[in-house]
């Protein structure tokens, strides 16, 4: 089983043609609700790759937060031990233009409440197969979840988003790093993936950096690198491809494939989640990214 610590946030999206500069109003063409965050978007990911996922965070007591709960459940993941937060939900409040491009603005509202884990918290984390983290909670929090897995012995998987400089307490607790190539450039100085890799594994024993259309690249301290090219496929929304490509990676390796294997998989499941519009909705089921796989 997969737990997941991180967020959960209603993604208000607004579609126009160009976004507003300041002190200018300018007419959209459409609003959307979608729930997201990317705690909650790598647990359904890793719940429909086929995994037994459950999600520690917060929601809060406002309308959203029955929706953000009920999403999750729908999607089949364990919410027992996501909290209710007084208060509003996560939003992330987005804007669209007919590019392609977007401008965010994350509010963290419950998110912020997670300060501390439980014991149902803990045991939960003890019987997992894997942790997965973000940087969507306190900073406190995400680094007692992972040192708590560390001690557990359970892989924690971390994806440094959105990109700040980590506190080295959790870097030290943390197994596998799974930066885009922003984050990764951001997090070491260093623009080249290779050279990237090559300094985050002085500090975590193993690194995936997604690159986007070009696929991923793994490294780690046994051996040389390895490039994953991704699949060929016309992209019509590449929201949460990370985080689709994480959660299905995570259930890869919880069920001990191999890392060519297991990122050749989570390509796929990426790969067709860019094919479809919308976030959490566009990720594919187990059975769609094995029959895409053995095509
Ligand atoms: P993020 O969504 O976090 O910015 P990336 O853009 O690197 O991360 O995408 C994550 C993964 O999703 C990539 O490694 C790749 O496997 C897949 N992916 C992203 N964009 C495309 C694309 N246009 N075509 C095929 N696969 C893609």
């Amino acid at each position: 089983s997969i737990v997941v610590l991180g967020s959960t946030n209603m993604d208000l999206v607004a579609y126009v043609a160009r976004a507003p500069a300041r002190g200018e109003t300018v007419t959209g063409r459409e609003f959307r609700t979608v729930p997201g965050g990317k705690g909650a978007n790598q647990a359904v990911a890793a719940a429909r790759a086929g995994a037994e996922v459950s999600m520690i965070g917060a929601v809060g007591t406002d309308d959203f937060g029955v929706r953000l709960r009920a999403a999750l459940d729908g999607a089949g993941v364990d919410t027992d031990l996501l909290r209710t937060a007084e208060g509003p939900s996560g939003t992330a409040h987005i804007v669209v233009d007919d590019e392609g491009g977007n401008a965010i603005v994350v509010i963290p509202g419950a998110n912020g409440a997670v300060t501390a884990l439980t014991h149902g918290d803990e045991a939960l984390i003890g019987n997992a197969d894997a942790l997965l983290l973000q940087l969507e909670l306190p900073l406190s929090v995400v680094t007692e979840g992972a040192r708590t897995a560390r001690r557990l012995g359970v892989r924690t998987i971390l994806t440094p988003a959105p990109a700040k400089p980590l506190p080295p307490e959790l870097v030290a607790a943390t197994d596998l790093l799974v930066p885009n190539e922003h984050e990764a450039a951001a997090l070491t100085g260093v623009t080249d993936p290779y050279a990237a890799a090559e300094a985050l594994l002085r500090v975590v024993p193993e690194v995936v950096i997604t690159l986007g259309a070009r696929g991923s690249l793994y490294a780690s301290r046994e051996a040389p690198p390895v490039t994953v090219s991704a699949p060929r496929v016309t992209a019509v929304d590449t929201t949460a491809a990370g985080d689709t490509f994480v959660g299905a990676l995570a259930v890869a390796l919880g069920e001990g494939r191999p890392v060519p294997g297991a990122l050749a998989w989570a390509s796929v499941a990426a790969a067709l989640s860019v094919q479809r519009p919308g976030a959490s909705t566009s990720m594919p089921y187990r059975s769609e990214i094995d029959m895409e796989t053995n095509s």
